[in-house]
């Protein structure tokens, strides 16, 4: 939720709480007869159980990678049928969406059945860096100054020391070798705050355009909850840079998702321990997936954290996979890790789709499904 909102609900005695926390209070005291149990934490934090409680998830994040992650969860409930069709009660809808200053988004995705994030990550280009040549020898406004001592002078002056932007003497240090580049080329402008808005790419938030989307955002939700009206398909667009504009457009689903789809489809033998298959796992091309923990149907095969669940699962890890799951010749099985893609690491979970080769009741069809 946003800060300047949650600010209006705050009270002398909240300072220093956590805003889940002041804000799931304040909503009660305004609104009798809700409910909100708040949850302080990283959004990883939580195991796949705990997302399954909840029949929508409404979503108010700030990062790609947060997005893509939830999305994951979300699709990870889907099954699909043997004729790869999305079984409806597995589908576990989202709302979802953002804002750049005078511009914003509210989406629903239904697993399954609209384009999942992941689908349709093209929308979200990476963030547009300025040419390290510019920044080096021709640098034009107070940003690029920011950016040279952010990018460059930090890295010449501090080998091998990483930059913290939530650190306020790195912070500061930039500022300073920023004005001193200004001085050098003539450029006015450069503040503490711009500096501060540009290394963490801030974009200020202006609390009506957060208003509209999240005004959208509750009506989407409120009209999958009661079936009232059909909903938003799919996405909505709101631009209030000049003049104002609004439009919705049906994006389609990627047939291929990773996500979304019926998940990636491994062949095993039955002799296959889950050292060996969380081993195949991290050089599977399409999976790229390290240190992965292991879940099937909400039991925990191995963990690789924390310290004491880890000892609880390490003896499964000599064990086949076939005979941990319960010799059941295809099934699913929820895989959660370290992701390395594009030089990248996250936090991924994926849903894998195990089939036992040789094993009565496994047709070809299974095997040439494909993911
Ligand atoms: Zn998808």
């Amino acid at each position: 939720m946003e800060r300047q909102v949650i600010r209006g609900f705050c009270r002398l005695e909240d300072v220093g709480k956590p805003k889940a926390e002041v804000a799931a209070k304040r909503v009660m005291e305004r609104v009798s007869g809700v409910n909100i149990v708040p949850h302080f934490c990283r959004i990883e934090d939580k195991d796949i159980e705990f997302y399954s409680d909840f029949n929508i998830i409404a979503l108010g994040l700030d990062s790609i990678e947060a997005r893509s992650y939830i999305n994951a969860v979300a699709c990870s409930f889907l099954e699909y049928d043997f004729d790869d069709n999305p079984r409806e009660e597995t589908m576990k809808p989202m709302v979802d969406g953002g804002t750049e200053g005078f511009k914003g988004h509210a989406r629903v995705i239904v697993p399954g059945v609209t384009p999942c994030f992941e689908c349709t990550i093209w929308l979200f280009p990476p963030q547009v860096k300025f040419p390290l040549c510019t920044l080096a020898e021709t640098p034009r406004n107070a940003a690029h100054c920011i950016e040279y001592a952010h990018l460059i002078k930090w890295d010449e002056v501090h080998r091998g020391k990483a930059f913290d932007p939530d650190n306020g003497d790195h912070m500061k240090w930039v500022y300073d070798e920023a004005v001193k580049r200004a001085e050098l080329f003539g450029i006015p402008g450069v503040t503490y705050s711009l500096t501060q808005g540009v290394v963490k790419n801030i974009i200020p938030a202006i609390a009506s355009t957060n208003a509209i989307v999240s005004a959208a955002c509750a009506l989407e939700t409120l009209k999958i909850a009661s079936g009232c009206s059909k909903t938003l398909s799919n996405y909505l667009t709101y631009n209030g840079v000049e003049g104002l504009h609004s439009k919705v457009t049906q994006f389609v689903k990627d047939k291929d998702c990773l996500v979304c789809g019926p998940g990636v489809l491994i062949e095993l033998d039955t002799t296959v321990t889950l050292q060996k298959f969380i081993n195949m796992l991290e050089e599977h091309p399409k999976l790229l997936i390290s240190k992965a923990s292991i879940t099937y149907h909400g039991k925990n095969l191995y963990m690789q954290a924390p310290p004491v669940l880890e000892e609880m699962t390490r003896s499964n890890l000599n064990l086949p996979l076939y005979d941990l799951m319960d010799k059941i010749p295809k099934d699913i099985l929820h895989a959660t890790g370290t992701i390395n893609k594009d030089n990248k690491k996250s936090s991924g979970l994926k849903k894998l789709r195990v089939v036992f080769k040789g094993i009565d009741g496994v047709t070809d069809m299974d095997l040439a499904g494909g993911a």
